[in-house]
């Protein structure tokens, strides 16, 4: 964009509305490339040698979700994007030098309202008379998922978690808040399809990975109503826990768990016994509720810690043993070419240990073989990147039966908010999380709220103004890390 342009943005938003300039192309560009909409997080497509004068068509957008859509790695012009509905129609979006660089290449983060097609046309911006010209220089145009859907793509269930820490030796054993807010956003990445190395998964088993559509929040208030950070620290003289549930009590030198049906108890210590964590399945939540939970050594809790080193590094462990606790088998059915009760997962001989070339075949389960890259399996973190639909099934019927407790539970809810009147209910999901927060409340029709986000030191982090009912939503992915 020309200097003049910038100066009248900056004077009159109106003004630049009826000026035919940056980015306002009209639909006159011819058809090149179509594309899939990314739907991890992270990952992007492409289309090299794109020419001024053409779109390129991608599929799929999903309303709600951010996408970047950019020309910033060839910035071989002055080039617009905008942005149609596939087939033409009114302009939705459009930019001119949105890298960063005057009279450069192009970037927009686009956020559809509406599920569909969209046409991404790409032009040159030769000067103000002639803004959106075509040549035959080639730009590459990546289109990348950048965050999803918010406040439109809310999980069935958010699972309020209490986080035990148990240790002996103050120094290692007792983690600190930040490996434990790692593991959270492990679970919540894995339970939402949205892990960043989902692209491991091998195309023959990529189209039936699971968006479990399962939200973890650490606790807020405790089982009596007080306010909480979801964690708590024991110091214990036992040196060493083993599979026996004896960290499960203050009686036998643990913690005691918080209310199983409505909180998912974790307990992280030092494990031994050569386990890395184990679980209780949900068929014994009735008869043994105080020992309901997952324990995992604190070695393999998070992906980020001083004692977490691969391959157990990943927050793995506790994605597998989550599974257990909503009532998912081991892939391999706990036997030779056993069962698991799951229909899209493949029959294997046995548990497969580090990382197997795929495909890996057993049990006549060609020419795809094993689903090794499940979580349900043995292998390494950094090997392991999804659920399967029919794994998602069962739990399903285990979050609408056995662990039914968790939907109405108040453990995420914001304790001390009674005082705003018409205002109940209030919970904040996923908490921790990477930048996008949703709010979730009853509040009537019409009402609006002014959001503040303060830091610990009293310092505002974010205002958001008139949220209201249909976008609840902060972002403070501009924000630095912090709590
Ligand atoms: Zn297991
Ligand atoms: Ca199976």
């Amino acid at each position: 964009m020309k200097n003049i342009f910038k100066a009248l943005s900056v004077l009159s938003l109106l003004l630049l509305n009826t000026i035919h300039s940056s980015g306002q192309c009209p639909y006159d560009n011819t058809a090149y490339l179509q594309g899939t909409a990314p739907t991890v997080i992270g990952n992007f497509i492409e289309a090299a040698e794109t020419w001024a004068g053409e779109f390129n068509r991608v599929t799929g957008m999903v309303a709600g979700n951010t996408y970047r859509i950019s020309t910033c790695n060839t910035p071989t012009y002055d080039s617009q994007i905008s942005i149609y509905p596939a087939g033409g129609g009114t302009l939705i979006a459009s930019d001119d030098d949105g890298c960063g660089t005057s009279g450069g290449p192009s970037s927009i983060d686009f956020t559809p309202t509406v599920s569909g097609d969209y046409d991404v046309l790409l032009d040159y911006y030769q000067d103000a008379q002639n803004p959106c010209e075509s040549n035959t220089i080639d730009m590459t145009m990546r289109v990348t998922l950048i965050s999803t859907g918010g406040s439109q793509n809310p999980p069935d269930l958010t699972i309020p978690v209490v986080v035990h820490v148990v240790y002996n030796d103050p120094n290692t054993e007792n983690i600190s808040d930040a490996q434990i807010f790692s593991q959270i956003q492990v679970l919540n990445a894995d339970y939402r399809r949205l892990n960043a190395d989902f692209s491991i998964v091998p195309g023959a088993f990529s189209g039936i990975a699971a968006d479990m559509k399962i939200e973890f929040c650490m606790a807020s208030r405790t089982p009596s109503g007080s306010a909480t950070n979801g964690i708590t620290r024991t110091q214990t003289s036992v040196l060493e826990f083993t599979g026996d549930n004896a960290v499960k009590s203050s009686a036998t030198g643990g913690k005691d768990p918080w209310n199983p049906q409505n909180y998912l108890n974790f307990w992280v210590c030092n494990l031994g016994g050569g386990l890395l964590g184990y679980a209780q399945f949900p068929a014994d939540l009735a008869t043994s509720p105080e020992t309901d939970g997952v324990v995992i050594g604190y070695k393999y809790f998070g992906n980020t810690g001083p004692a977490v080193a691969p391959p157990y590094n990943l927050g793995r462990t506790a994605t597998h043993e989550v599974g257990h606790w909503l009532n998912l088998r081991h892939i391999w059915g706990d036997a030779s070419c056993g069962d698991d009760f799951v229909n899209d997962t493949p029959t294997q001989e046995d548990h497969n240990y580090q990382c197997p070339n795929f495909p890996h075949i057993t049990c006549s389960n060609g020419p795809n073989g094993d689903m090794f890259m499940d979580y349900m399996d043995y292998v390494n973190d950094n090997c392991m990147a999804m659920f399967s639909e029919g794994q998602k099934v069962r739990v399903q019927a285990t979050i609408a039966g056995a662990r039914s407790g968790l939907s109405s539970s108040l453990g995420c809810q914001v304790v001390g908010i009674d005082e705003i009147g018409w205002l109940s209910g209030l919970s904040i999901s996923p908490n921790p999380g990477k930048g996008e927060f949703r709010i979730s409340g009853s509040f009537p029709a019409g009402e609006k709220l002014n959001v503040t986000v303060y830091n610990l030191m009293g310092q505002i982090v974010n205002e958001t103004k008139v949220v209201d009912q249909a976008g609840l939503k902060i972002d403070l992915s501009n924000s630095s890390a912090g709590i």
